[in-house]
């Protein structure tokens, strides 16, 4: 499947948002967001003024998609899901990405950016209640146990993660064990508890054009 190659610090100078796509570097003064928090191009610098509502809420789908590292084809599917759900469609949209076992791991500190995490599960380093899964939309529920394969325990990727997860903690939504390798997804965060700041409700107005 296609993906983004180019720079992802690019992403989030274009979202005007620290998006956290580089792991520990986002943390850093190496931050190039923290450097030059102006829109990448020639004229970034010079851009401004008033945007229209579809731009902004095309902004808004273009960095919730980016954050969680989804395509187009794939974020829609997502959307037409949360749609037929009972409940607040963007509120819906959130939680299914949320779901998503590549981000529950990076959520759990065994990885260090959600990009590292899909890869981490594709090259099957992961269990999910005892089994082997290496899809990284599989939708992890509240109870299911997602755990560090045996002979996995000694990647330097996730071993770095580990360490250095501190910097950004572990929700409250998840438990973490770390000298067994395991996390519980004990329940769905309640929206309150998604601190990022993203505003759904733009992404359904788009989608409902
Ligand atoms: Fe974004 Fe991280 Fe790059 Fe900073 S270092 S611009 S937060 S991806």
């Amino acid at each position: 499947m296609a993906r983004y190659r180019g720079s992802v610090c690019r992403l989030c100078r274009r979202e005007n948002l620290k998006l956290f796509l580089k792991g520990d570097r986002c943390y850093s003064d190496k931050c190039a967001f923290e450097r030059r928090s102006y829109p990448p191009g020639q004229h970034g610098q010079r851009r401004g003024g008033k945007y229209s509502d579809y731009r902004l809420q095309l902004r808004e789908k273009q960095k919730v998609k980016r954050i969680y590292g989804v395509l187009e084809k794939q974020f829609r599917g997502y959307y037409r899901r949360a749609e037929r759900q009972k409940g607040i469609t963007g509120t819906n949209l959130l939680l299914l990405l949320e779901r998503r076992l590549d981000n529950v791991v990076y959520r759990m500190g065994f990885a260090s950016s959600r990009n590292q995490a899909r890869q981490l599960v594709r090259h099957n380093h992961f269990l999910v209640n005892g089994k082997k899964v290496n899809i990284p939309s599989y939708l992890v529920k509240p109870g299911d146990v997602v755990e560090v394969r045996e002979k996995s325990r000694k990647v330097p990727p996730i071993m770095e993660a580990m360490e250095t997860v501190v910097r950004r903690g572990i929700p409250n939504w998840i438990e973490v064990d770390k000298e067994k390798f395991r996390g519980v997804f004990k329940a769905l965060p309640s929206r309150e508890e998604l601190t990022m700041p993203i505003q759904e409700q733009l992404i359904v107005e788009l989608y409902s054009k």
